[in-house]
């Protein structure tokens, strides 16, 4: 049986990717030659240890990172710098202090709506911040508001966007266990409601499993590519107490977890190889 990604539209390709970063005259190839597709209305977990180049892969979808070689399209478009149609998420909020909630998103709204009147982008900013549960909280300033609430303001702002591609760059790793499990559902919920294509980069292997359909692993040798793709058999909507139970669920997770940390042992042996090189 062909995968079910086989029969969807692509939207995102990553093609003979290749990206570098220099300074002092050496050079730190991250990425050779990466090749990736994303399918329209799937949830793809990037998952990788630190320094794996999880945010440098989404930072040049993002268009906010030049790009070395090869090519990045969305709908075939080529990627030549930030769009409208891929929204990023970042794990500071990078929300403007000085503005409420409701005019953090009308700044991103302002921009993408510069046609409607101000009635409907009134309307629009409602409904986002109705969306994320945070009425009560239109008219405070971040510095009033919890972590998780900062990230609720940015996922409402992002999606006020109407974004192809959701990009969300480890969005709940400064959250606690509760809230995160909390916003973890909702990021969920929306994805189901609005059919949100959504790349979510992670660390943290349960995350991937219980949100999304497709796992990227990234491992690095050399350079970073992709050392396995896993299609996650679990029926959305999803359950997390009773994924948890599962034995299935532990099984993947235990095998995601063991081959993570023989990626981890990998990159520390090359690391080791790369300093004595240095004196021989
Ligand atoms: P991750 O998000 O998986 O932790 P990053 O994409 O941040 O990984 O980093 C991948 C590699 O690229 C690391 O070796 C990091 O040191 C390097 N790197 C990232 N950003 C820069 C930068 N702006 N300048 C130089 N090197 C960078
Ligand atoms: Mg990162």
């Amino acid at each position: 049986m062909e995968p079910i990604a086989n029969n969807r539209k692509n939207l995102l390709e990553v093609r003979n990717l290749q990206k570098q970063y220099g300074s002092n005259g050496k050079t730190n190839v991250i990425f050779e030659d990466l090749n990736l597709t994303i399918y329209e209305n799937e949830f793809v977990a990037i998952l990788g240890h630190s320094g794996s180049g999880k945010s440098t892969l989404l930072r040049m979808i993002a268009g906010l990172e030049h790009i070395d070689g090869g090519h990045l399209s969305i709908e075939g478009k080529d990627i030549t710098g930030p769009g409208k149609e891929r929204m990023m998420i970042f794990q500071n909020y990078a929300l403007l202090p000085w503005l409420s909630v409701y005019d953090n998103i009308k700044l991103a709204v302002d921009e993408v709506m510069s046609e409607a009147s101000e009635k409907e982008k009134k309307a629009h900013i409602k409904e986002h911040i109705a969306m994320v549960h945070l009425e009560d909280a239109t008219h405070k300033k971040p510095s009033e508001l919890s972590g998780g609430m900062k990230q609720r303001v940015g996922i409402a702002r992002a999606l006020a966007v109407q974004p192809l591609l959701l990009l969300m760059d480890e969005p709940l790793g400064a959250l606690d266990p509760f809230t995160r499990a909390k916003l973890q559902d909702q990021i969920l919920e929306l994805y189901y409601e609005r059919h949100q294509t959504i790349m979510l980069v992670t660390h943290d292997v349960e995350e991937a499993l219980l949100m999304a359909d497709r796992i990227i692993v990234l491992k690095v040798d050399e350079v970073a590519s992709i050392g396995k793709v896993i299609d996650v058999p679990f029926e959305h909507p999803r359950d997390r107490k009773k994924l948890r139970e599962s034995p299935q669920f532990n099984e993947l997770r235990n095998e995601t977890l063991s081959l993570m940390e023989s990626y981890f042992e990998q990159m520390q042996t090359n690391n080791k190889k790369m300093e004595v090189s240095q004196f021989i």
